[in-house]
């Protein structure tokens, strides 16, 4: 993808008039159709039902406004269950600076779906990592993290690394993709995932100390209640956060480090 014309393109997908699904993509000419049926597919058979409306946008890039990113080290933590897990996974936020309280504060709207009415929101919630108040413009659509996606080098040294740990999964590549997106935006602390898809228990944290910390079970099984907070300094500048979250356009060439297991 160098200087051949790129396009970013973003899918979102709704039932009812709520979200079901969304993806993010770059791309180049000859590969933008496959990707555009794949994201279509996507949204027609999620695990939490099929879309009755889906929206494609294509947006063509300049390529001198690629930025260039490495991915973040991996880590999994072995946890025994999605207590465990929350934890283990409020303590390392704590270790990277949040507040308890903030921790607190975003897991129980993470848990009760976040968007109003209990629902699943579009994007990710913006919490103030001192005080945990909630700082997104909408709570509804929150902040989608959007123009990013792996050079073809970058994706199969990836997919090399997951494979003999059997998380070759679109899951998981493209939240270690957004992963490392957020904790590249200015005024990011740290960010806490997990899915709302009901049959993918995992989730992950993100923070500048550990990188992506991975943890096998975050919520209980069967849950289809998820989301994500990006949690930011005190005092930022949360339009350039959010400016930087949907609109740079970074394209990742370089893998992190996989690190053993931990306990
Ligand atoms: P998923 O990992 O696709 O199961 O997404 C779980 C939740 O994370 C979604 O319901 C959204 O609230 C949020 N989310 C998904 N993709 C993004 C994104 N690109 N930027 C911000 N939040 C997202």
């Amino acid at each position: 993808m160098s200087s051949a014309p790129i396009y970013s393109i973003r899918m979102h997908a709704t039932t009812g008039g709520d979200h079901l699904c969304g993806a993010e993509r770059l791309s180049t000419s000859e590969t933008l159709d496959g990707i555009a049926a794949s994201l279509v597919r996507r949204a027609l058979s999620h695990p939490r039902g099929s879309a009755d409306a889906l929206r494609l946008s294509v947006d063509r890039v300049e390529p001198e406004k690629v930025l260039r990113g490495r991915l973040l080290d991996v880590t999994t933590c072995a946890v025994a269950d999605w207590r465990g897990g929350r934890n283990a996974a409020r303590a390392f936020l704590v270790k990277a600076g949040v507040a308890a309280g903030a921790i607190d504060a975003a897991m129980t709207d993470l848990a009760a779906g976040a968007a109003p009415g209990g629902k699943n929101m579009r994007g990710a919630m913006l919490v103030d990592a001192r005080s945990g108040l909630r700082l997104e413009p909408d709570p509804a659509r929150g902040v989608r993290a959007s123009r990013m996606d792996l050079s073809s080098e970058a994706e199969q040294r990836l997919r090399a690394e997951l494979s003999p740990r059997n998380l070759d999964n679109p899951h998981v590549r493209e939240a270690i993709v957004l992963a490392a997106k957020v904790a590249a935006a200015p005024g990011i602390v740290a960010e806490l995932c997990w899915s709302d898809d009901p049959d993918y228990t995992a989730g992950y944290i993100c923070t500048p100390l550990h990188g992506y910390l991975r943890f096998p079970h975050l919520k209980p099984a069967g849950e289809a209640i998820g989301g994500r907070a990006f949690f930011l300094q005190p005092q930022c500048d949360v339009a350039e956060t959010i400016a930087f979250l949907e609109e740079a356009v970074v394209l990742f060439d370089e893998i992190g480090v996989f690190h053993p297991d931990r306990n």
